[in-house]
Formats: structure tokens, C-alpha cells, sequence
């Protein structure tokens, strides 16, 4: 059992995985991934250091959001989650975990990428928290399209809608409720910097989530609000497999871009989520934590 807190080797702290070629419709079911990836349900082991507080992570249902969302918890947080209608069994799997923590664990299904809801889903949060205090933008859509003639317009501006488009309406909504020492964690990768050739629209969403985040963070630590990115690398989780890379290269799913020589899983990545919210990195704004087994990024 791969534990956080063993002394191990990294490049073996995790399984070396070879998923087999698999494909779900958008965005899929991470219980019917093969391997099901690791949101840390079994390790992750807290320490108080989110005590009282309360956070909204869009994403929440799986993958990385998930591992977030169970982390946050056990570190002491009440949660509300978002997520796609489609996903309900899988935000039930983390609600669950939530609640098992002994903190609140709440719901709200919606599609980001339509207008209104990010601002919905904020007074959502509001209320069934009674207040906010850590937003994380970890809900994400990626598509692979090898050649730009089938790249449409309309993935484009929806990716970009989803991606980006909806962590600034809300951060937008969140702000008037946000008390100094509240935190903001936005969701950009290793495409930001080494964008792949398939995946054109989706890799310039997360150089322009590193961007607004950077410019963000300078306005609103004015206020007391400090604005941070996360920036994974491969990372095993459902969005691989629809679509989000080409079916064929699933078995080989991490292992020749990381040094580390595997992919992540979900549980490597929630840790840097939580030191972002907590008061432990009060001196850092503005930066991006690359998580991504050691690929150079700038
Ligand atoms: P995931 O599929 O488990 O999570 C993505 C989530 O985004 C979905 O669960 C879904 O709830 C949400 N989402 C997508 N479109 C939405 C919409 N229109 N409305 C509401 N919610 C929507 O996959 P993941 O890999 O954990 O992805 C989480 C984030 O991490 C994404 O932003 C992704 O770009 C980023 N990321 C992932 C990797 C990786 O290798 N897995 C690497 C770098 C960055
Ligand atoms: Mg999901």
C-alpha cells in the first residue's frame, strides 16, 4: 500500500502503471477506469491544518479534485463539491469519504461551462457552508484532436469556457465573501509550458489559467487573498480515457515524459492543494507548484 508518509523509493512509491486501451464518452466514470485511480481513500492521513475551514473544489467527483476534496476533509474542512450530472456515483464515492471525516460533505451537480452557473454555484457554496474560504478550481476538460483541420470552433471556445472562462466567474462570485486569509487554487499542468501537439485548445487554457491566476494574485492580496496554481504532470485518472489522449499510447500513460519514469496518481498531487490553503505558505502568492515528476518547467 502506497502511504505518504513511508520513506521509499519515488519511482516505486506508486505502482508503475500500463492501463489498457479504454475509452469512456466525456467525462466518464473513474469507477469504470482500469486501473480505478488513487484519490489516497486508503492513506492520506491529516493533521489539522485546514481546521474550520471551508472550501469549494469544483472537479470534486474524481481524479485530482477528488483526492483534494477527501485530503481537505481529513485536514478539517467542509467541502462542497461540483461536478457533471453524469458523475453522480462518483462524487457519492468521495461525498461518502467527506462525511466519514466527520465534516460536511455536500454536492452540487451543473454544467460550468454554461453562463450563470459558476455564480450559482458560489452562493451555493455560501450557504451551505455558511461561508467560503478556500475556492479550488480543479474542474477541467481535454480533448484530443491530433490534426488542427478537426479542432472545431466550438471545442475550442468550450474548453476555454470550461476551463477557463468558469474559474474566473468564480473567483468572480467568490471574492465578496472571501475574508482576509482566504485562498484561491487554480488548476494549470505541464501543458502550460510544453504544449502537446494534440491538444492545442487544451494546453492554451492552462497558459492562460497560469496567466489570470499570476494577475489575480496581485490584486487580491490587497486584500488579503492569496491567489496560487497547481501544475500537475501525467496523472492517472478518467480524463485520460475520454479522449483526453490518444487510446493507442494509454499503456505507455506517463512513463516516457516523468523522469520519475511512471504517471502520477491523484493522491500525489491533493498535498500541494493543501499546503496552498493553509496557512503554511502565507509568503507564497502568485507561484505555480509544479507537481509533475520532475519534467523542467520555467
Ligand atoms: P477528472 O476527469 O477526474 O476530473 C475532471 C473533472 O472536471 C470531472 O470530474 C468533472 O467533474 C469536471 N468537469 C469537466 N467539465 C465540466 C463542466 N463542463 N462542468 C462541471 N464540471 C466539469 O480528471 P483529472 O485529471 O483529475 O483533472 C482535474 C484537473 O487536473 C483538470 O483541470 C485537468 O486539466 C488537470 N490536470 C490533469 C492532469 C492529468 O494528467 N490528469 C495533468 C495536468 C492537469
Ligand atoms: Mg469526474
Amino acid at each position: 500500500m502506497s502511504d505518504q508518509y513511508r520513506f521509499i523509493d519515488p519511482r516505486h512509491a506508486y505502482p508503475v502503471i500500463s492501463p489498457p486501451v479504454q475509452q469512456q464518452p466525456e467525462p466518464g466514470l473513474q469507477s469504470q477506469a482500469d486501473p480505478v485511480p488513487d484519490l489516497g481513500e486508503e492513506t492520506y492521513r491529516g493533521t489539522g491544518r485546514l481546521a474550520g475551514r471551508k472550501a469549494l473544489i469544483t472537479g470534486g467527483d474524481s481524479g485530482i479534485g477528488g483526492a483534494v476534496a477527501i485530503a481537505y476533509a481529513r485536514e478539517g474542512a467542509d467541502v462542497v463539491i461540483s461536478y457533471l450530472r453524469e458523475e453522480q456515483s462518483d462524487a457519492d464515492h468521495v461525498l461518502e469519504h467527506i462525511r466519514a471525516a466527520g465534516r460536511i460533505g455536500v454536492g452540487v451537480p451543473g454544467d460550468l461551462s454554461e453562463r450563470g452557473f459558476p455564480a450559482e454555484l458560489v452562493a451555493r457554496a455560501v450557504e451551505e457552508l455558511g461561508g467560503l474560504d478556500a475556492v479550488v478550481n480543479v474542474a477541467g476538460r481535454q480533448l484530443w484532436v491530433p490534426d488542427i483541420a478537426d479542432l472545431s470552433e466550438e471545442q475550442f471556445e468550450a474548453t476555454f469556457r470550461t476551463n477557463v472562462f468558469a474559474a474566473f466567474a468564480i473567483v468572480k462570485a467568490a471574492v465578496p465573501h472571501l475574508a482576509p486569509g482566504s485562498t484561491i487554487i487554480n488548476t494549470a499542468s505541464a501543458e502550460a509550458y510544453s504544449p502537446a501537439p494534440d491538444r492545442l485548445d487544451y494546453a492554451a487554457t492552462k497558459g492562460a489559467i497560469n496567466n489570470l491566476s499570476k494577475g489575480m494574485a496581485q490584486q487580491l492580496i490587497e486584500r488579503g487573498i492569496r491567489v496560487n496554481v497547481v501544475a500537475p504532470g501525467p496523472t492517472w485518472s478518467v480524463l485520460q480515457v475520454t479522449q483526453g489522449v490518444d487510446p493507442e499510447s494509454l499503456p505507455e500513460f506517463g512513463s516516457s515524459e516523468a523522469p520519475i519514469g511512471r504517471a502520477g496518481q491523484p493522491a500525489e498531487i491533493a498535498p500541494a492543494y493543501v499546503y496552498l490553503a493553509s496557512g503554511e505558505s502565507s509568503f507564497t502568492v502568485g507561484a505555480t507548484l509544479s507537481v509533475n515528476g520532475g519534467m523542467i518547467t520555467p
